[in-house]
């Protein structure tokens, strides 16, 4: 057992003999020294345990100090498949006095749930992280760069910056009308909660109104919020600011109790698990789907008009998948399509890859790039090229982007990332996906 740092060879204390009364009978018998060998009781108290108490005193920091180093989460940790990582490292930096609340380590775990998937212990980076990152953020302990994103979100409801007065441009274009509650209140089934990407990214607003088509051609009744809406803020309070996300729900929630819809459906899987898993903890509870959830069912409806004849793989989002159990949705759409032929990656479904843009990590570029030895969305999309595929397919708004940089930054240009709305949109005879 290492002490310290230093190997320290057990002691053995052995005693001259030992005698054994029989409780029924009353005899005794003598027994050698070498029945009762056994070691003295090792020191591993030498180990600092302050972090672990200024961790462990947190509401979530608890789970950290439980770890007993069976090392089931290291291989699985998409950070360490690209650098040095996992909670049972994390757990020995801190029980050898590294602190935590100032090192890069916080900030380099994407929370996408893979070592709790298989930790013995439930240690939880989930709660761990976000709990560890709050005292940071209050104590200025910040990367700049999520730092930036943080006022970005604060001044502007937004994780980009953009005009909220320009939240709902992306609709100009989408060759279908879309109705905005605010100049249109009547009450409507469908919220649709464009979030960001969709709403301000080039790349995300091809497929907002890629969905804008879908659902109007298959009839849904659905509406958008607008330059009233503002983004859910699930990254931005795994990333340490609850107090931004709990102010962005008290505005949320105030802007939607001022329409009547039966159920919101967003294409955001952090979005869609802050208002499935965070919401209802302040008693704000409303019928949610992803848009994958929305489509599956119906997708047998739709009028196809091409058939595309490509090789697709799909990328699992890790708020879609692991952290909400929905794997089904997105391959259902996929091998609906006509001509899509779906090839699936090693790591997939419970055991998918992060793409790097969870918990923070989608505006911490800079930060991991200097501590991995290529970014999770470059190994990703190297996996996604082995298979042979013409299209990564996803389905989170963070991740058109991020895989179309890795695609070019490690020579797979012809692999084409698409959103799979915009594989459906092209399959009924709109766009140019394929
Ligand atoms: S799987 Fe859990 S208990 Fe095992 S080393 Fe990792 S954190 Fe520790
Ligand atoms: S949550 Fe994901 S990134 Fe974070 S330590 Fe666990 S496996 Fe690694």
């Amino acid at each position: 057992m290492p002490v310290a740092g230093r190997k320290q060879k057990p002691t053995a204390v052995e005693l001259e003999s030992a005698t054994v009364v029989s409780t029924i009978s009353g005899k005794e018998w003598e027994l050698p020294g070498a029945w009762n060998r056994m070691f003295e009781q090792r020191v591993i108290w030498d180990y600092t345990t302050e972090g672990f108490e200024k961790i462990g005193a947190l509401p979530g920091g608890e789970s950290l100090e439980w770890c007993y180093g069976c090392s089931k989460c290291v291989p699985v940790c998409p950070v360490d498949i690209v650098g040095e990582y996992g909670p049972r490292k994390i757990h020995r930096k801190v029980q050898m006095g590294v602190d935590l609340f100032r090192d890069d380590d916080l900030w380099m775990c994407t929370t996408c749930m893979n070592c709790l998937r298989v930790c013995p212990k439930e240690v939880d980076m989930i709660q761990i992280m976000p709990a560890v990152r709050e005292v940071a953020v209050g104590e200025g302990l910040v990367p700049s760069e999520l730092q930036d994103v943080f006022e970005k979100t604060f001044r502007y409801g937004n994780c980009l910056g953009e005009n909220p007065r320009r939240r709902a441009a992306w609709t100009r274009d989408a060759g279908v009308p879309v109705r905005v509650l605010a100049s249109d209140p009547a009450p409507v089934d469908v919220l649709f909660y464009v979030e960001d990407y969709w709403s301000h990214h080039p790349r995300g607003q091809q497929a907002a109104r890629a969905f804008a088509r879908i659902l109007t051609a298959l009839g849904v009744d659905f509406a958008i919020l607008g330059p009233e809406e503002k983004t859910l803020g699930d990254s931005q309070r795994l990333a340490g600011e609850k107090g931004l996300f709990e102010s962005l729900m008290d505005d949320v929630v105030a802007t939607l109790s001022r329409y009547r819809f039966n159920r919101i459906v967003t294409p955001d899987p952090h979005g869609f698990n802050a208002l499935v898993k965070e919401y209802p903890k302040r008693g704000h509870t409303y019928d949610v789907q992803h848009y994958t959830q929305l489509l599956a069912p119906l997708v047998a409806g739709i009028g196809w008009k091409r058939e595309l004849d490509v090789t697709v793989t799909f990328h699992d989002p890790c708020y879609l998948g692991r952290h909400n159990g929905e794997y089904d949705a997105p391959r259902a759409l996929l091998q609906a399509i006509p001509g899509v032929r779906l090839v699936e990656m090693g790591r997939c479904r419970e055991n998918g890859y992060c793409c790097g843009g969870g918990g923070g990590g989608m505006w911490l570029d800079g930060l991991t790039g200097t501590r991995t030895t290529e970014r999770l969305s470059e190994r990703r999309v190297r996996e996604a090229a082995e298979t042979g595929a013409d299209v990564l397919a996803v389905c989170c708004p963070y991740e058109v982007s991020r895989f179309e940089d890795a695609a070019k930054s490690t020579g797979n240009e012809h692999l084409r990332v698409l959103d799979i709305v915009e594989l459906i949109d092209e399959a009924m005879g709109n766009g140019a996906a394929a």
